[in-house]
């Protein structure tokens, strides 16, 4: 049996990872840790039993939780549940900057880093990748679109291009004009993809795809201008690559977040985790992405590398967001806040781990500067 410890289990990518390992044999869930949904961790905990247990925040009593073995609080709690249960694999399916903290902790005593927190790179930097390979841990994306490139960037002559798609979002058929007063109703209606409420908003102005290509350049090593982004309205088409002579090899199948969950826990092998569709009748097609209606994607081109203004760009999304969700800003001012959150901190290509929190922290509290502006 494999030792799988599951952080953010109550979340969109924990749930599924659930969903997913009912249908896998030989893992064994040792340790959950949820953020603040005690009523489904509670739930989940009777089901699957792991010894080991974590919530973010610090008001439950688990002591009723009989299987649970220890139980532990906090942020550090959730480092110290990774120490004790000791797993051979760690999925990190947290939201946010917060993620790189796990990350970090997963990497001291995992094997396999199955990665659904592309802020721990975009954050991180080379930080994780680098301990990655210092302790021989294998590092497995998660993001529907890595997963793609990871499986199609195998053995032979590396590819000139690479690129990743996106659905366009919740708004990709509004103007301009209109999508600046969105809801947050209307912005959380993903057309293709279920997913948690920042990262469905994030899809909406592509920060999750400019995230997504910073991810690119320190997962796969191309410069920016070599990782294409096209809209594939069925998302249908996750990822390619495009060699020399012109031959583009495409990852394609149905957008279920529970295939690349699967196969970073089984990889090198295959399960089935979904029932067997159809592929016939199914369009495979990539339109060009209109640059002036997501600014967002442009500004994360012009900063990927710059490690501080990475920091920068992921915090301000969080805070704008969480202000967009709160009913504070409109939707067409996420994209300011971040704009001006990056520009007012200093370029620096690379960061510790202390500076990283540092400008974090300083990035947040530009960004709640710029909502209270809007006000
Ligand atoms: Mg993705």
């Amino acid at each position: 049996m494999r030792r799988l410890a599951i952080l953010g289990s109550t979340g969109s990518i924990g749930t599924q990872t659930l969903d997913v390992i009912e249908k896998i044999e030989g893992l064994e869930i040792v340790a959950m840790s949820c953020g603040h949904n005690f009523s489904l961790f509670t739930k989940q905990l009777e089901r699957y039993r792991p010894a080991f247990a974590a919530s973010l925040s610090t008001e439950e009593n688990p002591l009723a939780l009989s299987s649970v073995k220890r139980f532990f609080h906090g942020e550090e709690g959730i480092e110290e549940m990774l120490e004790s249960s000791r797993p051979d694999m760690v999925i990190v399916g947290v939201s946010g900057a917060a993620g790189l903290r796990f990350s970090l902790k997963a990497i001291e005593i995992c094997k396999r880093l199955c990665l659904a927190n592309k802020e721990s790179i975009v954050c991180g930097g080379d930080l994780l990748i680098e301990g990655c390979k210092e302790k021989s841990v294998e590092l497995i994306p998660v993001d529907s679109e890595h997963s793609g490139l990871f499986q199609l960037l195998g053995e032979g002559p590396r590819p000139d291009r690479i690129f990743i798609t996106a659905s366009g979002g919740a708004l990709r058929d509004w103007s301009v004009e209109r999508s600046i007063d969105a809801t947050p109703g209307d912005v959380l209606k993903h057309p293709v993809w279920s997913m948690g409420r920042r990262i469905t908003i994030d899809s909406a102005t592509m920060v999750n795809k400019g995230l997504e290509v910073i991810e690119a350049h320190y997962l796969f090593r191309y410069d920016e201008e070599d990782i294409e982004t096209y809209i594939c309205r069925n998302s249908y088409i996750h990822a390619g690559i495009v060699y020399r002579d012109g031959v583009v090899k495409l990852h394609s199948g149905t957008p279920d977040m529970r295939i690349p969950i699967a196969y970073s826990l089984t990889y090198p092998f295959r399960e089935r985790v979904i029932d067997r569709g159809g592929i016939t009748g199914i369009p495979l097609l990539l339109e060009e992405i209109d640059g002036d209606k997501y600014p967002a994607l442009e500004l994360a081109r012009n900063i990927c590398g710059k490690q501080s203004k990475q920091i920068a760009y992921n915090a301000a999304d969080e805070i704008a967001v969480e202000a967009f969700l709160r009913g504070e800003i409109k939707f067409g001012r996420i994209y300011n806040i971040i704009e001006r959150t990056v520009s007012r901190i200093d370029d620096q290509r690379r960061a510790d781990y202390r500076q990283i929190l540092e400008i974090d922290k300083i990035s947040r509290e530009i960004a709640l500067e710029e909502v209270s502006k809007c006000f």
